[in-house]
This record gives C-alpha cells, sequence and structure tokens, in this order.
C-alpha cells in the first residue's frame, strides 16, 4: 500500500510508493527512445485485455465493453501511484502526520488511433474528452474518501509521457495538494479585500488590454497570463464565472472544445510538436459552488528545464515575455 506522508514544515503531501520499489540502478536514465516497436500497445484497440476493465467508455452501441468499436475509453492505471482500496487510517508518529495512499488513478484514452496528436484531433474529440473529464468528476466524488480530483495530460517524453498513444490522467486524492491550495488561499484573499474574483477580473482587465489575448470566443478566453512560468504558458478559462469545472453544460463544452483545439493548434504550429502538459484548476470536491475561485486549464510547455534556482526559490525564470507570446500566436495563421 502506498503512503501518504505530510511535510510538517510546509504542508506538503508527497505519495511514498515503495511497490514501484527500485534500486539504486533502477534510476540511472535508459536510452532514449519511444514505446519499443515489439511491444504491442496497451492503448490500441485490440489490446483491450492488456488494461484493467473500462470505468467509462463512448463507444458503437452494438459493441462490447473491453473490446474494439471505442472512441474514447477510461480504465484504471495498471500502476497506479494510489490505490482505491481500503480506508485512509490517518496516523500520527510523534510529529509525523501520514496516511494510506487511497485514490483512484485513471488514464483517459482519448483516442482509438495511436498515432493521432491532441492537437490533430477534430473538435468532436477534444469535446468527448471534457465530456468525459466532467463524467468521471461526477462519480468519483460520491466516494466521500476523496477531497480532490486532479486531471492532466503530459505530452511528450519531455513532459512526463511514457506512452506515445495520446492519452490523459485523472488522480483522486484523499486531500486537497498544496499548489490548490495557495490558490484557493489567493483567490479568497481577494475576494474578501474586493468581493470580486480575481480571475473574473484578470479576464475583464485582458480582454480589454488585448496584449496577453491568444484565443477568444463567445464563452472562453485563452490567455498568456501576466506572470507566465513557462514560454507560451497559456491559460483556458470560461468567461462566465464558475467555480467547479463539472458544473459545465452542454453549449459550453463545444466552445471549451473550439478554443482548446485552436490554442493547441497555435502551440503546436508555434513551437513543433512542443512537449507540454496541461491541468485542470477545479474547486475542491467538497464545494459545489463559491464565489471565489474559478476553474481553468493552464497550459505549459516544457521548453525550459527546472533547475535549482527554481527549486530552491519557486521562481521561474521565464525567457519569453508573454504579451511577445500571445501577440505571436494569436497572429499564426492556421
Ligand atoms: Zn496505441
Ligand atoms: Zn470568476
Amino acid at each position: 500500500m502506498p503512503e501518504l506522508r505530510k511535510d510538517p514544515i510546509t504542508g506538503r503531501w508527497v505519495i511514498i510508493s515503495s511497490e514501484r520499489a527500485k534500486r539504486p540502478t533502477d534510476f540511472v536514465p535508459q536510452a532514449q527512445g519511444s514505446h519499443p516497436q515489439n511491444v504491442p500497445c496497451p492503448l490500441c484497440p485490440g489490446n483491450e485485455s492488456m488494461t484493467p476493465s473500462e470505468v467509462l467508455c463512448y463507444r458503437d452501441p452494438t459493441s462490447n465493453p473491453d473490446s474494439p468499436g471505442w472512441n474514447l475509453r477510461v480504465v484504471p492505471n495498471k500502476y497506479p501511484a494510489l490505490r482505491i482500496e481500503g480506508n485512509i487510517d490517518r496516523e500520527g508518529i510523534g510529529l509525523y502526520d501520514k496516511m494510506n495512499g487511497i485514490g483512484a488513478h485513471e488514464v483517459i484514452i482519448e483516442t482509438p488511433n495511436h498515432n493521432e496528436q491532441f492537437s490533430q484531433f477534430a473538435e468532436r474529440r477534444i469535446e468527448d474528452l471534457l465530456w468525459a473529464f466532467r463524467d468521471r468528476i461526477l462519480d468519483l466524488r460520491k466516494d466521500t474518501r476523496f477531497r480532490y480530483i486532479l486531471i492532466f495530460k503530459n505530452h511528450g517524453r519531455a513532459a512526463g509521457a511514457s506512452l506515445e498513444h495520446s492519452h490523459s490522467q485523472l488522480i483522486a486524492l484523499p486531500v486537497v495538494p498544496k499548489t490548490v491550495i495557495e490558490e484557493l488561499k489567493g483567490s479568497q484573499e481577494y475576494f474578501n479585500y474586493k468581493e470580486r474574483c480575481v480571475y473574473c477580473d484578470i479576464i475583464h482587465q485582458d480582454i480589454k488590454e488585448r496584449s496577453r489575448v491568444v484565443a477568444e470566443n463567445p464563452d472562453f478566453l485563452a490567455i498568456a497570463p501576466f506572470a507566465s512560468r513557462f514560454p507560451f504558458e497559456t491559460w483556458v478559462l470560461p468567461k462566465a464565472h464558475s467555480s467547479n469545472y463539472e458544473n459545465s453544460q452542454k453549449n459550453e463544452f463545444i466552445f471549451l472544445a473550439k478554443i482548446f483545439k485552436e490554442s493547441m493548434m497555435r502551440l503546436d504550429r508555434a513551437l513543433n510538436n512542443p512537449p507540454f502538459n496541461f491541468i485542470l484548476h477545479t474547486s475542491p470536491l467538497i464545494d459545489r459552488s463559491n464565489p471565489y475561485y474559478h476553474w481553468h486549464f493552464e497550459i505549459t510547455t516544457r521548453l525550459t528545464a527546472v533547475a535549482g534556482f527554481e527549486r530552491g526559490s519557486g521562481f521561474y525564470i521565464n525567457p519569453t515575455q508573454p504579451e511577445d507570446a500571445a501577440k505571436y500566436l494569436r497572429e499564426l495563421k492556421l
């Protein structure tokens, strides 16, 4: 059973996953390369038996579960960072706090086509993916052991993707991560002082100033945030205030898919298929709706290394001015 341990100084939780036990030699970098050619891809149609049984699937109604005929498939991770079975069992040992590593770790297989990249997806496919995120949150939030659901995608080896086949991941956690707590705290303080949502204010100001706008449609805005940590960092936000992603409605997903596709195409065109992560930032599960937090996606490229200075200071050195990045992305001919 993996274990969650809390750093008594910063309150940061770590997962000690000793089942993936490694000897020091296991950390020596292996030769770079993609998935070996002779090993079948576990995410491809026909290889459904290589993954645990699907927990959600959008498939041809005449096809059977865990067999080909699907468009999008969600399965538990075969090598989960956290385990779904068991009790949380919070425990204090002297000043140290720990609990069982309970959680859900799922893989969202975004396409049956092994070679189709995220930036090539049709809007309809992205819309399905956005629905799948919502469907999984609505299902998992019934489990009262979970406090937060983190949804993210790693694209490219440099961004942490270990399989080529396009997929994103979901991890349901029994605690709210520190990064999220910091955002919640910051936006709550701003709200207490101004009685306005800080993200709504950012949206109004950036729409007015235009210089950081990457793309815009009636319901969504994509911006290079004022204090971007990474070159070409892009945030996608709903224009109307909403704290919880899972409260979104059908017509919103249509416009979200449109702006997501456009933003990804622009990044792909500008940086030639860069390694990237996207992360859904949404409220903890206990909040069904609040006036101060505003859900959004953060897309960050992995073009610069996070090294000693960043680790030591929490500062990032971004060599690209966000306004220049936004102008470049915005003016690209697609
Ligand atoms: Zn595949
Ligand atoms: Zn807002």
